[in-house]
């Protein structure tokens, strides 16, 4: 029974429509009863993560500074998702999110650092205003820091458990964004290396994943500011368009698969990756000859 409850089941349609078949596919949820947190957890790659995650059988800790929306999310992903107010630049804050998982739940198996923030939008290096800097750095540096902190916490005693990040194309290209959330996402690559080398001794698996652009609230809102009165519809297409890869365009969803893939037991053997999701954007540039 236990089996059968974890399979999905899918209603599948024959090409006439005439005969609708329910089919079990067979396949276990990919992360039945494991326990996750998320950050960032109450829009875009958070809330697409959230969501593969409990379709997959996940319990999911929302935790995210937006309240009502957090809430909202939690509402609409049903009874396996918790919303908890979480400011990943306090420490108390992440402590208190994994703490929650661990006491509803029992334990904590994944723990995915994704919250962050674009950066200061300084039009030149010249320009950038050092307190910028440093909030970046809070929110995207520190936060997963302290998240890899308070996860290995919770997970060396069980001699087991995933912590993902959330890194950019920004780490491994200059020229993507502006210098403080370029060096933001370095850090946190090196970070998932460093700290991926340290828990290794105790099976704690640690790797990040590289999303390209994706419109989601925080690019959105970057280019709206830096291009006053584009419409949302250019924007969007605009954030689109500086993808290579043919018929196909970054999603936060696709972010969502490789974050399903690397928490569950398919990527048992890999830890200190960075799974970069940008359709080959960064490991090529096109030859262009000049004009004979
Ligand atoms: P998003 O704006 O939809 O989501 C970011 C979430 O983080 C929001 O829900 C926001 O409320 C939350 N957040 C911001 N500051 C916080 C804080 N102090 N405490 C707790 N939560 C906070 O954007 P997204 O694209 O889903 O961003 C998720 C991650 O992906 C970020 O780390 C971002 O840097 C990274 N990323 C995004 C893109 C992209 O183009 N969208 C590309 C590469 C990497």
């Amino acid at each position: 029974f236990r089996f059968i409850s974890r399979c999905k089941s899918s209603v599948v349609g024959t090409k006439d429509g005439l005969q609708q078949r329910l089919l079990s596919t067979s396949q276990p949820q990919r992360l039945a009863g494991k326990v996750a947190v998320i950050t960032g957890a109450a829009s875009g790659i958070g809330k697409a993560t959230a969501t593969e995650f409990i379709r997959q059988g996940a319990y999911v800790i929302l935790a995210d500074i937006k309240h009502e929306q957090g809430q909202a999310t939690a509402v609409e992903l049903g009874p396996n998702a918790i919303f908890t107010p979480c400011d990943v630049t306090k420490e108390s804050d992440i402590s208190s999110s994994i703490n929650l998982a661990v006491k509803t739940h029992g334990r904590v198996d994944i723990v995915y650092n994704n919250a962050g923030i674009a950066g200061s939008l300084a039009p030149s290096i010249t320009e950038l205003d050092l307190a910028d800097f440093d909030r970046v750095m809070a929110v995207n540096v520190r936060s997963v820091v302290a998240g890899i902190k308070h996860a290995a916490r919770a997970m060396i005693p069980r001699q087991a458990g995933c912590i993902l990040c959330t890194a950019s194309v920004s780490a491994i290209l200059g020229g993507m964004a502006g210098l403080d959330y370029s060096v933001s996402k370095c850090a946190v690559a090196g970070a998932v290396r460093s700290a991926a080398a340290e828990l290794s001794a105790y099976g704690v698996r640690v790797n990040g994943i590289s999303p390209h652009a994706i419109p989601t609230g925080f690019g959105m809102d970057a280019m709206l500011e830096l291009f006053p009165g584009l419409t949302e519809e250019r924007a969007v297409e605009m954030i689109q368009g500086v993808g290579e890869l043919k018929g196909a365009r970054c999603e936060p969803e696709d972010i969502a698969k490789a974050a399903l893939f690397l928490a569950s037991d398919e990527a048992k053997y890999i830890s200190g990756h960075n799974l970069v999701v940008d359709g080959g954007f960064t490991v090529f540039k096109k030859l262009a000859f000049p004009r004979p």
